[in-house]
């Protein structure tokens, strides 16, 4: 099928592999940021640099919602095409998001940000029904091989110590409503590969995997990427869970988020489940309840214990008109509310019926 799905969250092809990271052998050449003395990029320049100059973009053929009770042409033309309200469930002053019932609207919706630099994004809110079943037959053809691995997986009974404790600590008083959001890192968030070249990078730094300091990383940043957790970190108890070696995610992660801003816990790769060479994300040793827990992975194979939770994302390695994150905000939006998320999950992408039968 040559056909681009308007769902939301179109897969692509993903190779059957355990999520090791830093993959590929991309190379980059130095652009913008000079190194620090310590040798490092100046993380929140470069990231500056990544998101561009601060504007704002108005195209005549998109609908833009401005929150906080202004008025103006925009939002009558909105109000000529859909009530407002249910657009706007819940958006009250100050707000900075839409509740948008995707299943009521299928028109483009940009979300203003708040006033912290970053730049408007668009969102397309594809309905259910049609569009859902497109998706779900490119779920089936592109991750066939995937699916036959979850199929081959024994009982998590049979994998892991019932007894065990959580690995995380109970959430803060703060988060305790929130649902859990699980977030993959490579070519989810980003891509990140260790072999010089021509390929244009947006980080470098050094770590230690073989040597001290020995290896060079460079990173490409999945576009609206800080868009992103900008908004989900505000809705949800973020944790990177990855199956990469600890001493490349955690800097890597130190870079992106230094005051633990964006992501509240981070798990690696001695905390998956090794299996066949492979590892599997075992959402149980989270300790949180998994009817508000979701992983967004590129690789659907890696949340095969728990297919019920898992939205499969398209891999990222350099496309920079990438707008997947964008796409998969409008989703998380929808879902945040939902007293269990497993229902809508499966609605959604339909991975237990296409996996099982
Ligand atoms: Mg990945």
């Amino acid at each position: 099928m040559n056909r681009t799905p308007s769902a939301s969250i179109r897969p692509c092809p993903a190779p059957v592999q355990g999520g090791a990271g830093l993959i590929a052998s991309r190379t980059a050449s130095p652009r913008g940021a000079e190194p620090t003395e310590s040798g490092e990029w100046d993380a929140r320049r470069e990231l500056r640099s990544v998101q561009g100059p601060r504007k704002r973009r108005r195209s005549p053929e998109k609908v833009r919602v401005e929150l906080g009770g202004r008025q103006d042409k925009k939002r009558n033309r909105l109000r000529e095409l859909q009530p407002l309200q249910t657009l706007c469930q819940g958006a009250g002053e100050g707000a900075s998001a839409l509740e948008v019932d995707v299943d009521q609207y299928t028109g483009p919706v940009v979300l203003t940000p708040e006033e912290d630099g970053i730049l408007p994004g668009e969102i397309r809110v594809i309905p259910s029904g049609e569009a859902d079943a497109e998706l779900q037959e490119y779920l089936v053809q592109d991750y066939m091989q995937q699916f036959a691995v979850i199929r081959s997986l024994p009982s998590l009974e049979s994998l892991v110590d019932k007894w065990r404790l959580p690995i995380l600590p109970m959430p803060l008083r703060s988060f305790s409503q929130r649902q859990t959001l699980v977030l993959d890192l490579d070519e989810t968030l980003v891509h990140s590969w260790i072999n010089e070249g021509d390929h244009e990078h947006d980080l470098m730094f050094k770590v230690s995997l073989v040597t001290p300091d020995d290896t060079a990383v460079f990173v490409r940043l999945r576009p609206h990427l800080l868009y992103f957790l900008e908004h989900v970190s505000k809705w949800f108890e973020v944790v990177v869970f990855t199956a990469s070696q600890k001493a490349y995610a955690d800097k890597l992660l130190t870079i992106l988020d230094p005051g633990r801003r964006f992501f509240k816990h981070r798990v690696f790769r001695e905390s998956c489940v090794e299996l066949m060479g492979m590892y599997f994300k075992d959402l149980t040793l989270l300790g949180r309840d998994l009817a508000r827990t979701v992983i967004v992975d590129n690789q659907p194979q890696v949340f095969g214990l728990q297919v019920d939770n898992g939205i499969p994302i398209a891999s990222f390695y350099d496309n920079r008109d990438d707008t997947e994150l964008l796409k998969l905000l409008t989703f998380l939006q929808k879902m945040m509310n939902t007293a269990d998320v497993r229902p809508l999950l499966q609605e959604k992408f339909g991975l237990r019926r296409m996996i099982h039968g």
